[in-house]
């Protein structure tokens, strides 16, 4: 089965998982939030916020905290494709739209589209370190002000938040309208929102030491058509290097190259 299959698939489980723990009483608030008998795993950007705008650091979640870290030492940012509810929320909401867009339309407009946002890219030139420079700029604000205003925005705690409350007084959180600040901020930055998300970014900077389960292209049979290149979304040159601060293990480079010179490799090689 292809990898985008098998990701569509976790998303939808991800997301009823959500809604259905939220259903029936279980104290899961999304993906930031997740017992596991006396552990806490919790987001590791709520973590350090927390420590920042209280000046103290809460113990009990250290642990979850470090294990975190060490799943993304381990796994990269594969959380980011993989788990994050707003990836799969944006995702599914795009398709089911393009699904009742007549195909001429979507001929049209997708080309447009892509080329409006590299006009805009190229104008602004922000990439994924200029997202960390505001993030950082902003852990100071959180540290002066005591205000944890990360969660307000973040994507990832929006949808949850939207999907819990459908699930306990059917309905949605009115909240769901500060999704444009990320989607809008995003359209000014390289690959997106993944630019300035800080749950991806410090994910990102802590999976500068990942190395394991990395697509690899093997050279001999490359055909350097570029496709892989292509639908990398976070437009990385597959076939000369893999950046792991940027890669969301999507897989979706192994899925297009059509000479199946493209692959998964449980650790990385040098080239
Ligand atoms: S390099 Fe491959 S796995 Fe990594 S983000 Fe790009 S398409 Fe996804
Ligand atoms: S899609 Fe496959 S053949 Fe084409 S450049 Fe990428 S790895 Fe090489």
């Amino acid at each position: 089965m292809r990898y985008s299959k098998i990701r569509s698939f976790v998303g939808t489980a991800i997301l009823l998982g959500i809604f259905a723990a939220a259903f029936f009483g279980y104290p899961l608030s999304g993906c930031n939030y997740l017992p596991v008998s006396y552990i806490r795993l919790f987001c590791p950007v709520g973590f350090i916020e927390n420590s920042l705008s209280s000046h103290s650091i809460a113990w009990k979640l250290l642990p979850g905290f470090l294990i975190v870290c060490t799943l993304v030492l381990l796994w990269g940012r594969a959380y980011c494709s993989w788990f994050c509810p707003a990836t799969h929320a944006k995702s599914k909401s795009l398709g089911f739209i393009a699904a009742f867009l007549p195909n001429s339309l979507k001929r049209r407009v997708g080309p447009k589209w892509r080329a409006a946002r590299q006009k805009i890219v190229s104008k602004t030139r922000l990439e994924a370190k200029d997202g960390i420079a505001l993030v950082l700029g902003g852990a100071v604000g959180i540290a002066i002000f005591h205000y944890p205003f990360f969660c307000l925005w973040c994507p990832i705690g929006i949808i949850s938040r939207s999907l819990v409350e459908l699930a306990t007084h059917y309905t949605l959180r009115s909240e769901l309208v500060l999704l444009v600040v990320p989607l809008g901020l995003g359209l000014l930055f390289k690959s997106g929102w993944k630019c300035l998300c800080p749950v991806g970014l410090f994910r990102g900077v802590v999976a500068l030491g990942n190395r394991s389960v990395v697509p690899s292209v093997a050279p001999d049979t490359c055909k350097a058509c570029g496709k892989c290149e292509k639908v990398c979304p976070s437009e990385i040159a597959v076939t000369k290097t893999i950046n792991t601060m940027e890669c969301i293990k999507c897989f979706k480079c192994v899925d297009t190259c059509p000479y199946h010179a493209a692959s998964v490799r449980l650790f990385r090689t040098r080239r």
